[in-house]
């Protein structure tokens, strides 16, 4: 029952100048023929996987990725019959034993949060093409000037542009980029689903867009100075990085990135209490869940996830359990290198 899409001249529902302007940057930041923008990164996930499935389809996720993603595939696409398998995305053999004659769609994510965890996107995506199932990267927290998924083969990347790419902590906006025609069809579904961008937020967007490499430089810098110290720091009994030596994703991230962004997650030898009081000691880096702006964020992901996940599921996702050991993740500042607090 495909009805015509609304005309943009007819109704802002249908799309605005403001979004020609920053969907045309990020298509070109991502080397992809065509990109649209959504209301928020979560309104960019929904609607492409809304476009791209039907009831009987089998959909693959990793065991580690954005929450609001892992809800989509294990509560809203189950209720409309499609089957959802997690995988361990750094195991490439783990998604060609889970790949099915009636996979659509391979979701990937990397890194991902909050073990930076890296997935080898190339590979995965010759696999799923293979099995004629289209792959779908949230590359968020690399962004195109690290990593640019269409290039290693695979087929559609989306974004919660309210991170790196807004870069100001002032807009909520999301992306898909990729073929004019598929990009096209996921478009014609925000319209129907409403997730479209206020005109405000997308020229917002562009400004943010105009300083992306430059904040990225400096985010990567700062992340490779800081997990280094904190490497090196005896409280400090684990870091997780994509561009240290030690990160067990490493190799690969050297190879399908260039750099490693301002994202990382450390543990305290001393555990739950002691990040907790760390935390709330910091200076510069304010308690709060989000990344990619021009401040330093800090969160701890145990005591933050502690209200709705048990202790098992917080294992699962990479949590560490409070009592032994904690997590935190900092997003470096862009505006100076001396915030880096170390405990
Ligand atoms: C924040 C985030 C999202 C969700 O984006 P919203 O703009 O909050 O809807 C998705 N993926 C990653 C990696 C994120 O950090």
């Amino acid at each position: 029952m495909a009805t015509e899409p609304l005309h943009p001249d007819f109704y802002t529902r249908a799309g605005n100048p403001n979004h020609e302007q920053a969907a045309a940057v990020i298509a070109q930041l991502e080397g992809a023929e065509r990109a649209l923008l959504t209301a928020t990164g979560m309104g960019a996930a929904t609607t492409a996987a809304l476009t791209l499935v039907r009831a009987g389809d089998h959909v693959i996720g990793q065991r580690s990725m954005y929450a609001g993603v892992t809800s989509m595939l294990l509560n809203l696409l189950p209720r409309f019959g499609v089957e959802c398998t997690e995988v361990d995305q750094t195991d490439v053999e783990a998604f060609e034993a889970a790949l099915r004659p009636n996979t659509s769609l391979v979701l990937l994510e990397s890194p991902s949060n909050p073990r930076l965890e890296v997935t080898d996107l190339a590979a995965v995506a010759e696999l799923a093409r293979r099995q004629g199932a289209l792959t779908l990267a949230d590359n968020t927290f690399a962004t195109p000037i690290n990593q640019r998924p269409l290039e290693l083969g695979v087929d559609l990347v989306w974004h919660s542009a309210t991170k790196y790419m807004g870069g100001h902590a002032d807009l909520m906006a999301g992306v898909v980029a990729g073929p004019t025609d598929v990009v096209e069809r996921i478009w014609n579904t925000t319209q129907v689903v409403g997730a479209v961008l206020a005109p405000f937020n997308a020229w917002l967007l562009l400004r943010g867009l105009r300083t992306l490499s430059l904040r990225m430089d400096r985010h990567n810098a700062n992340g490779m100075a800081l997990s280094e110290a904190l490497e090196g720091h005896p409280a400090v009994s684990r870091v997780y990085y994509p561009g240290l030596a030690s990160h067990p994703g490493h190799a690969v991230a050297a190879r399908q990135m260039s750099g490693f962004g301002g994202v990382l997650a450390f543990e305290l030898e001393a555990g739950h209490e002691a990040a907790d009081a760390f935390i709330s000691r910091l200076r510069y880096a304010k308690r709060a869940a989000s990344l990619g702006n021009v401040g330093s964020l800090v969160v701890h992901p145990a005591a933050m996830w502690a209200h709705a996940m048990t202790p098992a599921q917080l294992e699962a996702a990479g949590v560490s359990p409070g009592s032994c050991a904690s997590q935190l993740a900092l997003s470096t500042p862009t505006t100076s290198s001396k915030t880096s607090t170390a405990p």
